[in-house]
């Protein structure tokens, strides 16, 4: 089902984002303009609505990423799609020079901003979670610089 285990096994913000749907963390220096994932997710959601998909498939966020969702990652005002009394949170992994092969995990404005100032192109993958039933999903990633 996912095909990083190499690099899983080194690092594992790098197995945080090969978890999530979508991200491919090889490609993003090719990121130049914002792209929006809505699409896939409604796509993913109308196959759990449908039975095509099983819940549990979805579901399946990385323990790094659930702790990252649970402990800091800020609510949205979203509410979760699959268990509604639940808020999403939002969790953001930079790519870029300096960052890693596997990119950083980053919450706060401040800290983004940061970043942003250096010299380099840098992309934001923006993954939305549900800390109570484990729904997770790309939501965008774009160019912060
Ligand atoms: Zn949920």
């Amino acid at each position: 089902m996912y095909s990083n285990g190499t690099e899983i096994q080194h690092n594992d913000y790098a197995l945080v984002v090969s978890f999530v749907r979508g991200v491919d963390s090889q490609n993003h220096s090719e990121i130049s303009s914002e792209v929006d994932y809505r699409l896939q997710r409604r796509r993913v959601l109308r196959d759990i609505e449908l039975g095509t998909i099983d819940r549990s498939e979805v579901c399946d966020p990385h323990p790094e990423l659930l702790r990252v969702a649970r402990k800091i990652a800020p609510k949205t005002s979203e509410m979760c799609p699959l268990c509604p009394q639940n808020e999403l949170r939002l969790v953001a992994y930079v790519f870029g020079p300096r960052l890693g092969p596997s990119g950083k995990c980053v919450i706060s404005d401040e800290e983004m901003q940061r970043i942003a100032k250096r010299n380099g192109h840098f992309v934001s993958y923006e993954i939305e979670v549900c800390a109570a039933c484990g729904w997770n999903h790309l939501r965008r990633s774009y160019p912060i610089n």
